[in-house]
């Protein structure tokens, strides 16, 4: 019975400690133990004894639970601590890997983006024709940054080129368009300032909140949600002109920088491939075209004509006793004649007949879509008219006269160097009948 009611006790109190009761519970097997002995008889030295025994025996296997426990949750909380500290090496190992990954990310970005920029200027490396340059680098602004819509501005251009202050609007994935028309005109307040700004500055102006910055005294109109950058165009001898862009970002600028380089570079080369290109169809002088290209032209513009079924006529020019001109004037005055006759002639011409300079005082006029009864009266318009001019050249009021021949496609020759001989023969006839006047070719 006795060995029943301690093992009771202590199944009761292995219940408290595993069911982690509360620790005053722990007196109960106390009490129950005092209770059960106090019931005992017998002599009151062996209850006393017993109980303290039991008590003390009690005691010591709790207190040696308790301990065993404590190693126990000692050795859970190291075990706690060390997969703690596993999991913080396997968090700060993906973290890293998470960190070295983006940094992969971002030198592959910012290879394919130096890639991008490489074979885009090429791109522009590859166009001569100034119009083509600008529309290969408004595409690459509009792949390569933010920007939304802008300017660009080429000023300062040589006199001898014939090109006046270019300025064309910029549109985000839109074709370039060429504005005429004086500066002050085009651009508004804020875009001058920052246009100013940027020619002085060696380096682009950025600034972000257009509305609100003190380096613009005029507000911008209508206001402007996005930047304003303005980088200023570069070349040898100085300043060669201005991009402003509205919509770029910081971080823009550097690759801005490098195309505004380039764009530089080629606006020079296809400035410089104009001024040679120019040079080799137009006439110096006269300002007009040269007998070869003026005849290749012709060419297309015959084949057009025959495909249409249209007619196209041909007036060959030449200034009457023009070498009396010269020997009583001088080549110098001479020159000037001819220059001043050939503004003239294109005053008295659409814009879609062609004239050139086909020998030394001979032009050579094609009026498309004209037919010979028109291409007549066309020329004694044109007959008249430099008949009546007075041409003041060194203060002295001069005139001349002018012979004509004319031919007609389709009715006098079906070829372009025929038409031409045709024409050639009849101004000859022209000259033999007296000068000053129009012949028309005679078929034989
Ligand atoms: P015609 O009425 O028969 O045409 O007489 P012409 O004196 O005009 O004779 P021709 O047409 O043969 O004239 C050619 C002259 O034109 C020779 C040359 O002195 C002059 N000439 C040709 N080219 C130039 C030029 O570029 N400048 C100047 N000043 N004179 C030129
Ligand atoms: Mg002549
Ligand atoms: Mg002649």
């Amino acid at each position: 019975m006795q060995s029943i009611i301690i093992t009771l006790i202590w199944c009761l109190t292995l219940v408290i400690e595993l069911g982690r009761l509360k620790k005053w519970m722990y007196l109960i097997p106390l009490a129950l133990t005092l209770l059960w002995f106090s019931l005992q008889r017998g002599n009151s030295t062996t209850f006393s004894l017993k109980t303290i025994v039991f008590s003390l025996i009690w005691l010591g296997s709790w207190l040696c639970l308790q301990f065993l426990k404590k190693i126990h949750t000692t050795a859970l909380k190291k075990l706690d601590q060390e997969v703690r500290a596993t999991q913080d090496k396997i968090q700060s190992l993906e973290m890293s890997d998470t960190i070295l990954q983006e940094e992969a990310n971002t030198l592959e970005g910012s290879l394919s983006e130096k890639e991008a920029l490489y074979g885009s200027l090429e791109e522009l490396n590859q166009t001569l024709e100034f119009s083509k340059t600008v529309e290969v680098f408004s595409q690459l602004i509009s792949r390569l940054t933010h920007f939304e819509e802008g300017w660009l501005l080429v000023e300062n251009l040589s006199e001898e080129t014939a090109y006046r202050p270019l300025c064309y609007q910029l549109f985000r994935n839109e074709k370039p368009l060429l504005k005429k028309g004086k500066l002050e005109d085009i651009l508004n307040k804020a875009e001058k300032e920052i246009l100013e700004l940027s020619k002085k500055s060696g380096t682009p102006v950025f600034i972000s909140d257009p509305d609100n910055d003190a380096r613009l005294t005029h507000p911008v109109t209508p206001p402007l949600l996005a930047s304003l950058t303005g980088i200023g165009l570069f070349h040898e001898e100085g300043g060669l002109g201005c991009l402003i862009l509205s919509g770029c970002k910081k971080r823009d600028l550097e690759v801005l920088e490098i195309l505004a380089i380039q764009l530089a570079m080629e606006i020079e080369k296809s400035l410089l491939y104009e001024k040679v290109r120019r040079l080799s169809i137009i006439d110096g002088l006269t300002q007009i075209y040269l007998r070869r290209h003026l005849i290749s032209l012709l060419e297309d513009e015959l084949n057009r004509l025959k495909n249409q079924g249209k007619s196209c006529s041909l007036l060959m020019i030449d200034i009457d006793h023009f070498k009396h001109f010269n020997d009583g004037f001088g080549h110098l005055a001479g020159d000037i004649l001819l220059k001043e006759l050939s503004s003239r002639l294109q005053i008295n011409l659409r814009a879609m007949d062609l004239v050139g300079r086909f020998g030394g005082e001979e032009f050579l006029i094609a009026l498309p879509e004209t037919t010979i009864d028109e291409a007549a009266t066309i020329a004694e318009r044109i007959r008249r008219d430099v008949e009546a001019m007075e041409f003041r050249i060194y203060g002295k009021i001069l005139k001349l006269t002018l012979s004509m021949g004319l031919a007609s496609y389709p009715e006098d020759a079906k070829n372009l160097n025929s038409l031409i001989e045709m024409a050639d023969s009849a101004l000859y006839q022209a000259k033999n009948s007296g000068r000053n006047q129009i012949r028309r070719c005679q078929k034989t």
